[in-house]
């Protein structure tokens, strides 16, 4: 029997459904639109199609866009000032630095100076440092969507046995850490792993966040496991996930394909993330 196919797009619309009704009260309360500035450097053709949807997203959602361009030659002192400012307007409840930036600019130290509160997404020392506590922040967004599609198809995660493929800053850790705190026993996987198929056998819940395509097979799934393949992968024949979706499909009972799977979560959840960061600065402002 095949597994389920997770509907990715239709997660993901529901999410910016709710997003769109909670800037609607954030602005009746408030009287004020949660602005969400993104900062590109450079003319990389995808960063640029990434910015492009996430501005058009987030005002369909309710909230005002600020767009601040950098030519691809900027130095690292402009684009410190750039967020410093932004850190400072009243008007800016959100910042997103498009990554990676150019080599003479240094992405994490330009991260490090967000405005924890503005951090939508959830890279900041201290909102990754708040996620490894089990404490409220903001958290990275493609996490959070693998999340909030495995609570949308009722996953069981308490007990289960969920394997993580990948460490990076921006997936595999904090993925390990919110499957943590929603009590799976957690296994992180990386390319110094020995025997990765055995590992990955183990899973109730085996999440592939690593960049290589189609490194999952068959053979390392178990029957009826839930598999989320977070890769996205340019190859000859187009875009490919980290897992072998065809083969894996007649073995696993519930699957993300690539496209449609994990990428439209992302944009979701940093709306998400956003319209909260909005709602908290504005709360925190508003005479009691
Ligand atoms: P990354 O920073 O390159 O990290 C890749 C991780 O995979 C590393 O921890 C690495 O291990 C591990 N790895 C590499 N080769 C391996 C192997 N043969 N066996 C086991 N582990 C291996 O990548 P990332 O930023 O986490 O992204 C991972 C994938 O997700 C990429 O395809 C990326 O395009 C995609 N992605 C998608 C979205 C989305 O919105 N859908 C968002 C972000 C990323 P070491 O730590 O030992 O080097």
């Amino acid at each position: 029997m095949g597994a389920r196919i997770i509907d990715g797009r239709a997660v993901a619309a529901e999410v910016r459904e709710r997003v769109r009704r909670q800037v609607q009260e954030v602005v009746e309360r408030h009287g004020v639109r949660p602005g969400l500035a993104t900062v590109l450097v450079g003319e990389d053709p995808a960063s640029q199609i990434y910015v492009r949807n996430k501005r058009r997203l987030s005002e369909e959602a309710g909230m005002v866009s600020i767009h601040h361009d950098l030519p691809a030659e900027a130095t690292q002192a402009e684009v410190e000032e750039l967020i410093r400012s932004l850190n400072a307007d009243e008007s800016v409840h959100g910042i997103l630095l498009q990554l990676p930036v150019p080599p003479q600019i240094d992405g994490d130290a330009m991260t490090r100076l967000i405005d924890p509160a503005k951090d939508v997404d959830g890279l900041t020392p201290l909102n990754a440092g708040l996620l490894l506590q089990g404490l409220d922040g903001l958290v990275s967004c493609t996490p959070a969507g693998v999340m909030e599609l495995l609570r949308a198809h009722d996953v069981e995660l308490e007990g289960a046995e969920a394997v993580v493929v990948g460490r990076s800053k921006l997936v595999g850790k904090p993925l390990a850490a919110l499957l943590l705190a929603a009590n799976a026993t957690v296994t992180q996987a990386h390319s110094r792993t020995r025997d990765l198929a055995e590992v990955c056998r183990r899973a109730d819940v085996l999440i592939a966040a690593v960049g290589v395509p189609r490194l999952v097979t068959a053979e390392m799934v178990r029957p009826g496991a839930v598999v989320i393949d977070v890769g996205v992968n340019r190859t000859a024949d187009g875009l490919a996930g980290d897992v072998d979706f065809e083969a894996v499909k007649e073995k696993a009972s519930l699957i993300t394909p690539v496209p449609g799977g994990v990428g439209p979560m992302t944009i979701a959840m940093l709306l998400q993330n956003a319209a909260t960061a909005a709602e908290r600065q504005l709360a925190a402002r508003s005479p009691r």
